[in-house]
């Protein structure tokens, strides 16, 4: 993701991109799946206090540029998305991958047909197993 184009994503969501918040997208980007305060003690390295990054993800979750999710040992995680999310969650190692294609516009053109529904996006959130997971739980 070049600086430039994360910068327009920011704006066109009507949201000032400052490098305290392309920080906080960039390190849920990078390793999704984090808790914030988790995110906080990576960018504290770099200088960026606690309460910045808890504004930062409020301001980018608003937009929709974060999408946050319940995680299985009940903490609520984040990832970082440009158009929209599908995230595939493990319950046991909590690990989670996030897929790059998107399957549902059919599915969308289906429910505008089936249901007079106007869809402007979605979220899809998979929860189950991991392929490591499920070979660990084999030996
Ligand atoms: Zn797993
Ligand atoms: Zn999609």
């Amino acid at each position: 993701m070049q600086l430039l184009e994360l910068s327009r994503a920011f704006r066109t969501r009507g949201v000032r991109p400052t490098p305290q918040r392309e920080a906080v997208w960039r390190a849920l980007a990078e390793r999704p799946g984090r808790t914030v305060r988790e995110v906080a003690a990576e960018l504290s390295a770099l200088g960026i206090g606690q309460a910045t990054v808890y504004r930062a993800v409020r301001a980018l979750e608003d937009v929709g540029l974060l999408v946050r999710f319940a995680a299985p040992h009940g903490e609520v995680r984040y990832v970082a998305v440009l158009e929209h999310a599908h995230l595939l969650v493990c319950e046991r190692c909590g690990d989670v991958e996030t897929l790059e294609e998107c399957e549902l516009d059919a599915y969308e053109a289906q429910l505008h047909q089936r249901r007079g529904f106007a869809a402007s996006g979605h979220t899809l959130i998979v929860y189950g197993t991991c392929a490591r997971c499920q070979k660990e739980g084999r030996e």
